[in-house]
């Protein structure tokens, strides 16, 4: 039997309520299922601990979670702590520090979900976003200049390595070859005349290696344009970590809003723990009531199901939201239903138990 060693860190706002609705789908997967079983260890960081300790994770916090098999993170953020501490010393720090280079996302319509574009089917909108994820524009550095004065500037530098950029796209190359799809790359080349330039010359580059796979390049703008009138034309995507943070975010809305999304982030070599989140924050508008939707953070349980190579679980997952979706009996706020958290939960389980 195999045994997962977990680590959760919670976060902040509904970042708990929406993990243990994720953690019961792994606990009732493990009765369902017994080549399989599941350990958690829980750490209490984020704002909460900032607030207490001055860290929003422990100096030794990534030799604390080297020893894991996947990091399960629900989010971080509080209205009271500025947010680039939360994501700089949390976020940021795992994944670069545990060299999390791919950012997988999912954008994908899913049965019952609502989608706001009119006459969209299943199929219209299926893609993955490959996201850059370990430097480009979130690299960290730059420089603030004569702080406070007139003539103040600051400057935060992109960076874009020979390494970090093959190794990103070769992934999204290899992803489509597998799975027979077209790729695209979103890029600005004719604003940033450095780092998209690059990019787009080692998009080109790679692409020679394969010939197979139907190779697309779009500008950024132009992307998000048609990420609302035709999202069918894009099946894998790989792009830069700013531009892959916010289309992913436009992604989610156009497949059923961020109560449904989740992201992976992945170190491929498994040198270090992968990190499975939702993309959502900890919304602290309706932290606290037991009304955040958990589908999310379920579906990012469900890539770290497929991670670990359980697929079946994973899909298996993946139908058990669906249909709840279709049912619509047991609809979270944000799908304007009235079930709470746990109530969705825990219809999902049902579902997941039938199936
Ligand atoms: P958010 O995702 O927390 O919320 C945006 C809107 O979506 C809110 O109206 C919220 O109520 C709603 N929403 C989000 N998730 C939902 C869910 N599961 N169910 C129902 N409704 C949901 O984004 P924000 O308001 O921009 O940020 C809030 C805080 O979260 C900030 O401190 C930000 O830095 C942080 N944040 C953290 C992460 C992360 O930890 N990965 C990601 C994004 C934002
Ligand atoms: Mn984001």
């Amino acid at each position: 039997m195999k045994n997962y060693k977990i680590a959760v860190i919670a976060g902040d706002g509904i970042g708990k309520e929406v993990t243990d609705e994720g953690i019961k789908v792994l606990q009732a997967i493990e009765k369902l299922d017994n080549r399989m079983a599941f350990s958690f260890e829980y750490f209490p960081w984020g704002c909460e601990y900032y607030k207490k300790t001055g860290k929003v994770m422990d100096v030794d916090g990534l030799d604390k979670l080297k020893e894991f098999d996947a990091i399960y993170l629900g989010a971080v953020g509080a209205p009271d702590v500025p947010d680039h501490i939360s994501l700089r010393d949390l976020l940021i720090k795992i994944r670069q520090g545990f060299d999390q280079y791919v950012n997988l996302r999912p954008v994908k319509l899913l049965q019952g979900a609502p989608c706001p574009l009119i006459g969209k089917k299943e199929n219209d909108i299926n893609m993955t976003v490959v996201r850059e994820n370990s430097e480009g524009e979130y690299a960290g550095t730059g420089d603030w200049l004569y702080k406070d004065k007139p003539q103040e500037v600051v400057l935060q530098t992109s960076v874009f390595s020979r390494m970090g950029t093959e190794r990103i796209i070769r992934y999204a190359y290899e992803l489509a070859r597998k799975e027979h799809k077209s790729i695209t790359s979103i890029s600005k080349g004719n604003a940033l005349n450095y780092s998209m330039v690059f990019w787009d010359k080692i998009f080109a580059e790679v692409g020679k290696e394969y010939p197979d796979v139907k190779q697309y390049s779009y500008l950024v703008d132009a992307a998000a344009m048609f990420f609302v009138k035709d999202p069918a034309r894009f099946e894998v995507v790989v792009t830069s970590n700013l531009f892959g943070d916010i289309l992913t975010d436009l992604g989610a809305a156009i497949a059923g809003g961020m109560g449904l999304a989740a992201g992976a982030n992945i170190n491929p070599e498994k040198k270090f723990p992968s990190m499975f989140e939702p993309i959502h924050g900890s919304a602290p508008d309706i932290a606290g009531r037991g009304i955040a939707n958990p589908m999310a953070a379920i579906c990012s349980i469900a890539q770290l199901l497929e991670f670990f190579g359980e697929k079946t679980w994973s899909d298996k997952i993946i139908a058990a939201i669906e249909k709840v979706l279709v049912d619509k009996k047991v609809l979270p706020a944000d799908f304007a239903g009235t079930a709470a958290t746990k109530e969705v939960g825990s219809e999902i389980r049902r579902q997941l138990r039938i199936i």
